[in-house]
């Protein structure tokens, strides 16, 4: 099933929690939030019910994301009931990796097929900074943890100049001590991102440059027909690792991915300020075939290409004249939205 300009609904980020254990300065950097209700965050069996609903239009990868995802009580009772499912070819977990050393093992025997962990800098002192949180060492045991039980993992950075920009090298570095592919981002300005200004990202070209200068020559790696955002590229020495350029090259046009967030509210943008409630229907006792036709009727009028949008605003900033809306509605926080 194909949206306005022939996208193909294929990828579902599914947020379990808005909570989060961090305050990454990136993405939640305030000192209070307006939470999602208790009582409207799905329970597994309802979400269980819409992940089917979304299998049998198509989408057959799917990522738990959040806030922290494992925050959320028993999150590998929620990957087994997803991980059988007829249809689904990919089952990831994106976490800050805090809480990952305990509930890799669980989630590894409930069929999560692959883990991502966000980690921005190897510095404890840049890490309590950036996060305000004194947990490097914890997230180090999660990576070794995930290191042991898949064999490999990826590693997201956010790449903030003047921040951790000099850390692209060490991490290329500590990725390989762990079979983990780093993937560098660009900083967002997303919903929440209020510290965010032009000059405070570092494109991919910049990050190319700096890599280059250290390690050599460093060739794309050419995936055709590849949605994935990111963009691979491999060392001389066969070491892999990725950009996603979502600031300064926006991948809207292949763009399969769209969010669920706790409360069952679908949005089909990271940039979107309006989505589709589910929660609603779904607690009224909508059929599977009802949920079908709503969400068919959305994919299929989705005419989102908000990084693009944003692109086009230049150094303008896209969610700081709505700071009182995201206080007033949660959902347009990253952190609601899950990345
Ligand atoms: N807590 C989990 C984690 O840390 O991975 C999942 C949720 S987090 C919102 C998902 C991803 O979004 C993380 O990799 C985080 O670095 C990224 N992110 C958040 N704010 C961002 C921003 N302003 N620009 C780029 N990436 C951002």
């Amino acid at each position: 099933m194909n949206d306005a300009f022939g996208r193909p609904l294929r990828n579902l980020r599914l947020s379990v929690t808005d909570r989060c254990n961090l305050r990454c300065e990136y993405c939640m950097p305030e000192d209070d939030y307006v939470w999602l209700p208790r009582e409207d965050v799905l329970h597994f069996e309802e979400t269980s019910a819409l992940v089917d609903v979304f299998l049998s239009l198509g989408v057959d990868k799917i990522r738990l994301t959040g806030g922290e995802p494992l925050l959320r009580r028993d999150v590998p009772s929620l990957v087994r009931m997803i991980a059988a499912k007829p249809g689904l070819n990919d089952l990831a977990l994106t976490t800050n990796g805090v809480l990952l050393a305990a509930q890799v093992d669980a989630l590894k025997a409930a069929g999560l097929g692959r883990i991502t962990v966000s980690l921005d800098t190897l510095h404890p002192d840049r890490f309590i900074k950036l996060t305000r949180f004194d947990q490097l060492e914890a997230v180090h045991a999660g990576i070794a943890a995930a290191h042991r039980a898949f064999g490999h993992l990826k590693i997201d950075t956010v790449v903030i100049r003047g921040v951790n920009d000099d850390e692209l090298v060490p991490l290329i570095e500590y990725g390989r001590s762990v079979n983990g592919e780093i993937r560098f981002i660009e900083y967002m300005d997303v919903g929440g991102a209020s510290r965010w200004s032009p000059d405070r990202v570092v494109s991919r070209k910049d990050m190319l440059d700096a890599l280059a200068r250290h390690y050599g020559v460093i060739a794309p790696i050419d995936e055709p027909g590849s949605s994935a955002p990111a963009e691979r590229f491999a060392l001389e020495d066969g070491t892999t690792f990725g950009i996603i350029a979502s600031t300064t090259a926006p991948f809207c046009s292949t763009c399969d991915r769209s969010r669920l967030t706790a409360d069952g509210m679908w949005y089909l943008c990271l940039y979107a300020t309006r989505g589709l409630d589910l929660r609603a229907p779904l607690r009224a006792g909508a059929s599977s075939a009802e949920l079908k036709a709503l969400i068919a009727g959305g994919w299929r009028a989705r005419d989102d290409r908000g990084a693009e949008d944003r692109l086009a605003l230049g150094d303008q900033r896209a969610f700081v004249p709505v700071q009182d809306l995201l206080r007033k509605d949660p959902h347009l926080e990253m952190h609601t939205r899950g990345g």
